[in-house]
């Protein structure tokens, strides 16, 4: 098993307690790598070297060759995408098949923020007081604490760490325990792209025990967190207590929209991959599926068809579908949800139950679950399950559709399916989400900002937006009138 060091001031280290803790892989329920577990003494280290990184090397570097350094970060990714892939399989027993297509498509990223890096430009303003030149200056705000979940550690980290980096920050980043290995390997190719030491450091552990000094360290600027709504609520306290900035990208109960005047056949496989791809473990996951009253019954028989080959199994051969749970606690938390959901008196119509197939050996599985007959009070339409359980719900129009999916405390993202124009037009306009898909389901690009409304979060990752949350803006006064103004008056 092999035994990982953290990464600081571009050394690799032991941590500070010289504890180290097991990495479980979901799919055997075997451990398989040991991660450093790191404390308060690891974080000051990485931040006392992301800060001396951020006022030395790093600072002195123009914008252009700090793209270039991205760039070329970005090629090296796409070199070891296949490698990455497999170790973020093996740590969070999602499919070998979308962990290869994030590592793929993670350089575009770095390729796109580092080509940003050199553009990033203030504005002269015609200001209206004679005598005076007032441009402003668009800075980095220093060391960034940057936080990720397990369900797409490197995805998630590349959302944060590209726009960071290209701003001119630098970052101390803090993965989940649950799937450390990737980010220590990513590592690596900090250093191989000639990245100056500091400015990228790892440091793994628990969430008290790492997340937290690292959220409330003096030095620290802002927080880039995605998790739970829960931990981001108290991230944001703690962050709050420093006046620091904060992005965070949180949970979602987001709603797929099926109209009577929909393509069916698309619509069915949209509102599947919004729950069973990636086993229901992602923020987006379309978990309520809102049907119109007229076509509700012939699209649940669809949907069960389809649902019903979904293939379970090992998550790094490619013909597999649905993978496990990542970890254990997860996993009963899902089996939890599915009982509550049966004793509040839904219909279970498909699986509701641990996966036993021999295929899933000893492995975390949930069957994949379709409940019909649920009401928008049940706590199986109102909380995040992240897993394999999708609720049904009617509705008669518009209106109610509009209700229903509004009607939660979460605003991350929903799916329409219709075929008119103006009813994708109006939906669109009255969804409290993020993100509005028409017709598809669960894409996202690099170019276009990604965030929740309400509870799902605060501020934008991806596209320009992201890169403004790495800022801040400087006003710069100069007099060019020569003459001392009364001092005793506001100029
Ligand atoms: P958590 O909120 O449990 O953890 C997220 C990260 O925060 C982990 O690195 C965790 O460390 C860390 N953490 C935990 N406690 C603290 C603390 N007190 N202070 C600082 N950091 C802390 O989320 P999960 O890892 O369970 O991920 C699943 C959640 O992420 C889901 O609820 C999902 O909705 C959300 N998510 C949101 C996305 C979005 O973009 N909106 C995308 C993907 C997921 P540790 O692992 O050691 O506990």
């Amino acid at each position: 098993m092999k035994k990982y060091q953290m990464l600081i001031n571009g050394a690799r280290v032991d941590p500070a307690t010289g504890a180290w803790f097991e990495s479980v892989n979901p799919f055997t329920a075997q451990a398989w790598a040991q991660v450093p577990r790191g404390s308060k003494d690891d974080i000051d280290r990485a931040v006392s070297a992301a800060k001396a990184a951020f006022y030395g090397d790093w600072r002195n570097l123009t914008a252009t060759a700090r793209g270039a350094l991205l760039r070329r970060l970005g090629d090296l990714i796409a070199a070891d995408a296949d490698r990455l892939a497999t170790i973020e399989s093996t740590d969070n027993g999602k499919l070998f098949a979308e962990m290869r297509g994030q590592l793929n498509y993670i350089p575009q990223w770095f390729y796109y923020f580092g080509g940003l890096a050199d553009k990033i430009e203030g504005r002269v303003i015609p200001i209206d007081k004679p005598g005076v030149f007032n441009f402003t200056r668009e800075e980095p705000l220093g060391v960034i604490a940057a936080i990720t979940p397990w369900n797409s550690p490197l995805l998630l980290a590349a959302w944060k760490l590209a726009p960071a980096l290209a701003a001119g920050n630098t970052v101390v980043w803090k993965p989940s325990e649950f799937s450390s290995v990737s980010a220590l390997e990513f590592g690596e190719l900090f250093e191989k792209a000639g990245f100056p030491p500091g400015v990228v450091n790892i440091v793994t552990g628990y969430g008290n025990e790492v997340g937290e000094p690292l959220v409330t360290h003096p030095d620290v600027a802002k927080v880039a967190f995605t998790g739970g709504d829960r931990t981001g609520e108290q991230v944001y306290q703690m962050a709050a207590r420093g006046i620091k900035h904060v992005t965070l990208e949180l949970g979602g109960k987001s709603a797929n929209i099926v109209f009577d005047d929909a393509d069916l056949d698309s619509a069915v496989k949209g509102v599947v991959s919004g729950i069973f791809a990636a086993t229901g473990q992602t923020c987006i996951a379309g978990s309520r599926a809102l049907l119109h009253r007229p076509i509700h019954d012939a699209f649940v028989e669809k949907l069960l068809a389809l649902a019903k080959t979904a293939r379970m199994g090992n998550p790094l051969d490619l013909n597999t579908q649905v993978g496990p749970v990542t970890t254990q606690p997860q996993y009963n938390k899902v089996l939890d949800y599915i009982r509550v959901a049966k004793e509040e008196g839904a219909v279970c119509r498909l699986g509701g139950a641990a996966a036993t197939r021999a295929e899933c050996g000893s492995g975390w599985f949930v069957e994949p679950t379709i409940f019909t007959g649920v009401n928008p009070s049940m706590r199986i339409a109102n909380e995040e399950v992240f897993g394999p359980v999708l609720s049904i719900i009617p509705f008669d129009d518009e209106d109610e559709a509009v209700r229903i999916a509004n009607n939660t405390v979460y605003g991350l993202a929903a799916g329409v399916w219709t075929t008119s124009i103006r009813r994708a037009l109006m939906m669109s306009e009255r969804l409290e989400a993020g993100t509005v898909w028409v017709n598809t389901y669960r894409a996202v690009s690099y170019m276009s900002p990604f965030g929740g409304y309400k509870r799902s979060g605060i501020g934008r990752e991806s596209g320009l937006d992201a890169v403004r949350e790495y800022l801040q803006t400087k006003s710069v006064w100069i007099d060019i009138s020569g003459n001392t103004p009364n001092p005793f008056v506001m100029r």
